[in-house]
Parts: structure tokens; sequence; C-alpha cells
């Protein structure tokens, strides 16, 4: 777990956890570590401290999994508390403690290194450095609120410590979080050689680390100012979801102005108050184990053989999405033919990566130095033989069901049997898309987001006949993008489009019923959405949303169920007010001014004199997406709550402090569920039937997590 060596006096202490990829702090290494920090201090032939790591990075951080676990915060207090006292124990001991850092060190890895009195990391391109707790729920319980604090003073603390950026080595030798970057490979002689230096016993005593508050003291004008706007920032960010950022401002402003031991009493009591949040919770599950493993699917590894990467992609369609899924191939190393009925849309549509390079190349962006031969990879067509020898090709065309059909057997005319093709509709169901196709086995659904340069999810759907090797080749390909991809079955409107319409919907629904606009919309970021239900309604325009609904009315026939909140769509398309596009829906949007809701509205939808509760709309805004969650659950269109979590928080931005639809469930308990479903069922109407899974759940006493 942590090895330890002495020779010439120096004491050599390496992590390296037996049977992990990578080292973690948890009970077992810190009673390890524990003790090797008791032993060299006390040990009077030892004179100096080495450390390192004998994994490729050095330490990534606390364990998640011990963590998630954590319920009672007087014992996380205490473990905190335990570990504050050894590294205060290392620190003071009066011997120098250099780190060598190999790859990154981030959380409590950096905590660590933080503690010692020199730090040396590398110049791999890869390495990062960094507390990213708060990106997690969490807060740097290891001392790192407080050494951060006093080693780079608070207003560069503030941004690191409540964004929780990743600096790589040139920034983190700025901020002196690193007193020295070497080659990889370098940094445990580079380490050693100041040990054996002079200088590393020139600054006597050891025991009186010389902390500092660069950039003024506590109560300099400059820090009052970066914690004023801090405070309000993050009130407005997390809308009081995420109470690790309060609990992390909290100890810079408590502990700061304090001695560095109290200051770290201060920490250890606001660790054990976030680590247990139900916050917390969520983003550990959701965007760590949910991600990794959605970035780890099965279906890519399911086949005897390597699933092959694509190696020239076509792509149908130089409109938004076609222009934008063209950039990210071509960013991640494809050549891209990028395809349009005319020459000219098609070049209009590789300028959109122009743009977009301009742009980064402007913010100084490194990436941005490739422009021109990503540029370079995407080759704008009017001609359909230029797919010829594209492996993959993602159609995305205007949605409509009988050019779909079109372009799908013209392309396949061209590309060969194992050419794999990939539909972006957002609304169409695949395998009635893939009726066109002479090869259904080789057609699947890879639903992108806008803008897809910065959305990180990619929902891939299987259609009744796509095959287990076409799921593998997507997600292969989804993976060199870089994106993160969920698997679902072929539903109407799958299921990020299925569940984020409900939040929509309901907005519409409750303004129909004479709830003030300013509430709803209000309401709707008290749930933690980015924008309220009017105001995106606007975006993606009421004349889409009664599209859909027409299509589906005629595809389902007697089967067909309104919402109320379509017939609201309908209305202000008839009124012309469709939205963002035309600069007229709830909102009006004048060219030179903020937007602001539109004046007549009240005289449509009368406001009612008896206004509900907020916290009242909150949940049934809330309600309204985990029901459609978990019927896609139980539909099988989802394969996992998890998967349905990720899917929330990456693709329509579901507030990541509450875990997703089904996080949010866990957080409230399935029982209290299902009696607000029964509750607002009866008020509502059936869509709010609490589904069978959840009544069967609650029956069993069962819950969707184990923590
Ligand atoms: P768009 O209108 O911006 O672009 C469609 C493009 O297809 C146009 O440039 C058009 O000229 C081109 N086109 C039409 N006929 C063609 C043909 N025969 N051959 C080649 N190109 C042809 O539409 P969009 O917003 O990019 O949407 C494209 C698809 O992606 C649709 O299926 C849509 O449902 C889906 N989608 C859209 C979004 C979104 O937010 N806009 C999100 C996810 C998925």
């Amino acid at each position: 777990m942590i090895d330890l060596s002495i020779r010439g006096g120096i004491a050599h202490i390496v992590w390296n956890h037996p049977s992990k990829s990578q080292n973690l702090i948890n009970d077992e290494s810190c009673a390890a570590y524990f003790e090797v920090i008791e032993r060299v201090c006390t040990d009077p032939t030892i004179s100096g401290v080495l450390m390192s790591s004998a994994k490729s990075d050095f330490i990534a951080g606390g364990d998640l999994q011990w963590l998630l676990q954590a319920t009672d915060p007087a014992l996380m207090q205490q473990r905190s508390k335990d570990w504050h006292r050894a590294q205060r124990r290392l620190e003071t001991c009066g011997k120098p403690v250099a780190v060598a850092i190999s790859g990154s060190a981030l959380g409590g890895g950096l905590e660590v290194a933080l503690a010692a009195h020199y730090r040396v990391g590398t110049t791999d391109p890869k390495a990062r450095f960094g507390l990213p707790e708060a990106t997690l729920g969490l807060l740097p319980g290891g001392g790192g609120t407080q050494r951060m604090l006093r080693m780079v003073g608070a207003v560069a603390a503030l941004p690191l410590l409540l964004e929780g950026k990743k600096l790589r080595a040139a920034e983190a030798l700025q901020h002196g979080l690193l007193n020295a970057a070497v080659e990889p490979g370098q940094e445990v002689d580079a380490a050693l050689a100041w040990l054996q230096s002079d200088k590393a016993h020139a600054q006597q005593p050891w025991d009186r680390k010389d902390f500092k508050l660069p950039g003024g003291s506590m109560s300099s004008p400059g820090v009052v100012q970066a914690l004023t706007v801090a405070n309000a920032m993050l009130r407005k960010r997390a809308q009081g979801l995420q109470p690790q950022l309060l609990d992390i401002l909290s100890c810079v402003v408590h502990g700061g102005p304090c001695d560095i031991d109290t200051g770290l009493a201060v920490e250890a009591r606001f660790f054990a108050h976030t680590v247990v949040q139900p916050a917390c919770k969520a983003m550990i599950r959701t965007l760590f184990f949910g991600m990794q493993a959605a970035n780890k699917p099965a279906a890519l590894s399911a086949g005897p053989q390597p699933t092959p990467k694509a190696q020239r992609v076509g792509v149908l369609g130089a409109g938004m999405m076609g222009a934008g899924i063209a950039y990210a191939a071509a960013k991640a190393g494809l050549p891209v033919v990028l395809l349009d009925a005319t020459l000219e849309q098609a070049q209009r549509g590789k300028a959109y990566s122009e743009q977009l390079l301009a742009k980064q190349l402007a913010r100084g962006d490194d990436a941005a130095r490739q422009a021109q031969a990503l540029l370079a990879r995407i080759q704008p067509s009017a001609e359909y033989t230029d797919l010829t020898g594209s492996d993959l090709v993602v159609e995305a065309v205007f949605e409509d069901r009988a050019l779909k059909a079109r372009v799908t057997a013209q392309t396949e005319a061209l590309t060969t049997a194992d050419t794999v093709f990939a539909t972006n509709t957002s609304t169409l169901p695949i395998t009635g898309l893939a009726e066109a196709s002479k090869r259904p086995e080789q057609f699947i659904g890879l639903h992108f987001f806008s803008p897809v340069d910065k959305m990180p999810l990619v929902e891939v759907i299987m259609g009744q006949q796509t095959s287990a090797a076409t799921l593998a080749r997507a997600l292969a390909f989804v993976r060199q993008l870089g994106k993160t991809p969920i698997v679902v079955n072929d539903s109407r409107g799958f299921y990020t489009s299925r569940v984020f319409s409900t939040y929509v919907l309901e907005g519409l629904a409750l303004l129909a019923e004479g709830v003030a606009p300013a509430l709803i919309e209000n309401a709707g970021l008290q749930v933690g959405m980015p924008v309220g239900p009017l105001a995106l309604t606007d975006e993606v325009s009421s004349e889409l949303i009664a599209r859909i609904d027409r299509q589906t009315q005629i595809d389902l026939g007697a089967d067909y169920r309104a919402h109320p909140g379509h017939i609201v769509a309908r209305q202000m398309v008839e009124w012309g007010r469709i939205g963002r596009k035309s600069g007229k829906g709830f909102y009006d949007y004048p060219a030179d001014a903020a937007k602001q809701l539109w004046a007549g509205l009240g005289e449509r939808y009368a406001v009612r004199p008896d206004q509900p509760d907020v916290q009242d709309v909150v949940e049934r805004l809330l309600m309204a997406q985990c029901i459609e969650a978990v019927r896609c659950l139980e539909e099988g269109v989802l394969h996992s709550a998890l998967d349905g979590d990720v899917g929330a928080v990456l693709g329509w931005g579901f507030p990541a402090a509450r875990g997703g639809p089904f996080g949010e469930i866990h957080s409230q308990g399935v029982n209290r569920v299902v009696q607000r479903c029964e509750q607002l069922c009866r008020q509502h109407g059936a869509r709010f039937a609490p589904p069978q899974r959840l009544v069967q759940m609650q029956q069993r006493g069962e819950a969707f997590y184990p923590h």
C-alpha cells in the first residue's frame, strides 16, 4: 500500500496500492500513511523525506466509493481531523519533505503534496493539478481549502476551490503549487537532488511553514470584493442546490483569518457537513460512477474481434447539426465528407468550423493551433459519389421521413455492405426509418445535441434490427469524438427528448391553468434547470412542438393522448408567436435589449387570483420528468437508472446536484414519490399516475441505488 525505504538518511515513501490501478485515500491507506508518518517523524536517523508514487499518477484522491457510503458526519469530521493531525505532524517535524509527482495530483493527491515543503511535477501534457472536489459535490477536506488559500491568496484560490479548475504544470508553477516541473521520469531524481542540497536545510526552522496570504489579508478590499462576487455568483449558479459551494466559501471566510490549525478545524467541520449531503452522493454517483460506466459500455467489447474504429466519415446535411458533427469528427482526426444539396450549402456548413476555430483562436485556446489541419479534413460536397469509402455515415438532413428514406437509399447505393448508417433524427423512431434501408442491421440512431461541439452526450438508439456489431462500431465512433454515450432502445422521442419534453409541456399546462408566467419560470430555475419552461419553449419553438405533436397524432391514431401543454403550443403558433427564431414567443426578443415576457400573455392566459406555492410548481415540474423516466425504464427503453441519470444531466441540463430523475426519486424516497404521484394524478390527471415499476418498488421497499 505504502512502501518505506531509508537510504543515506532520506526516507522514501512510495504510494503503491497493490490491487488498484491508482492510489486512493480511504480508511485503509490512511492507516498505512499515518504509520509511515509516525516512523519518519520519530526516527532520528532520518533527516529528510521523499514521497512519490509507483503509479502513472501520484494519488488520484479520495476513494469515491468510500465517500459515497459516508453517512455519519461526526465520524467524517473525526476522519478529517485525524488526517490533518498526521499532515501537520509531517509538515512541522523539522525535516524537509519533497514530493515527486508523477502524472496528475488532484484532490486528496494535491492535498498530500501541498503539505510538503517542495513539489516537483512533470511537463507531461496530460498532467493536471487541482482540487476538483466541488465538481463532484465535495469539499477538499484534507487541508486543501486552508493550504491553497494560504499559498496562493484568496483571490486566486476562490476560483480554484469553487470551480475545481485543473491546472497544467506551467500554471501550477506560476501559482507556486509546484516548485519545479521536469521531464517525465526525472521527478524523483529532482526531488531527491533538492533534499540533498543546502537549500532544503537552509530554510530552518521547518516547524514554522511560512504560510502567507498573497494578494492581501482576508480583510483587504480586493479579497472582500472577490468574496462578495463569489457568494453572489454561486448562489445564482447552483440555485442553493449545491451545498458544497457555500461550505467551501465558509472555509475560506471563517478559516482564512485564523492560524492554520484553527483553519483546518473549520475545514473538518464543513467537510463533514458536505460529505453526507444527498447532493454530494448524487453528483458522485452520476458524474463519476455513471459516466465511468457509460464510457466503458460492455457492448463496445462484446464481439470476439476488437471493434474497428471509424476511418472516414460521411455527414449528410450541412445544417446546424451536420456542420457540428463534421467539426467534432474532424477535431477527432477523422477525414469527413460534408454533403448537402448544393456545394454552397455544404461550404456554409464547413464555414461553421472556421467560425468556431476563429473564436477559439481569439480566446487563445491551444487546441485551435491545429485549425488548418482540422479544416483540411472537412471536404464539402454535393456529390453522393464522394461518400464512397466512408465506413460510417451520419445523416442530419431535414426532419422529413421521405427525404431521410431517399438519402438513405442514395448513400447505400455507393457505400459498402459494412458501412454503418447512423441517423441523427430527434423524433422519428429508428425502426421505421430503417425500413428505407436494405441493411437495417447496419442502421442505428446517433442522437447528437446542439451545439454539438459543446454538448457531451450522444444518445445511441438501437432499432429492432440493429446488430450488436453496428452498436459496437457506433460506440467506438462516439468514443473517438470524446463524447459520452448512453444506449437506449427505440421509442418515440427515445429517452432524452421524451422526458425533457415533459418539463416543457408541464410548464405550458401550468400557464393554461392560470399560473403566473414569472412563477412558472422561477420554479423551473429552482428545479435547477438552466432556463424556465416558457423560455425553453421559445428556444425549441412552439412550431416544432406542435409539428411533432401532429405527427405523433397521425402515427398513433386511437392511442394518441393529448397533453394540455400541446394545446398551448398550437395556440402560440396560431397567434404567430412561434419562438425566439421569429423574435416573438412567450417573450419578445428585441434586437437591442434583453428579452421580456410578452405583454399580451396575460390577456390570452388569465392569471388566476389564487396562485400555487412555488414549491408545488417545482415539484410538478420535477415529477413530470421523474415519472416519464421511470416509464422509459419499465418499457425497456433505458437499460438502467444510472444511464437515465447520466443522460438527463449531460443531455438536457437536469441539475447534477439532484443526480438525475432517478437520483431525485432516490433522494425523496420511492414511498413519498408514489404518494405524491397519486395526489397529483387526482388533481391534474392520468399523466401523473405512478408507474407500475415504482408501485412495485414501494411494496417491496426497494430503492434505485444502494447509497
Ligand atoms: P437544418 O435545417 O439546420 O439542416 C438540414 C440540412 O439538410 C440543410 O442544410 C439542408 O440543405 C440539408 N439537406 C436537405 N436535403 C438534403 C439532401 N437531399 N441531401 C443532403 N442534404 C440535404 O436542420 P438541423 O437542425 O441540422 O437538423 C438536422 C437533423 O438533426 C434533423 O433530423 C433534426 O431532427 C435532428 N436534430 C436536430 C437538433 C437540433 O437541435 N436542431 C438536435 C438533435 C437532432
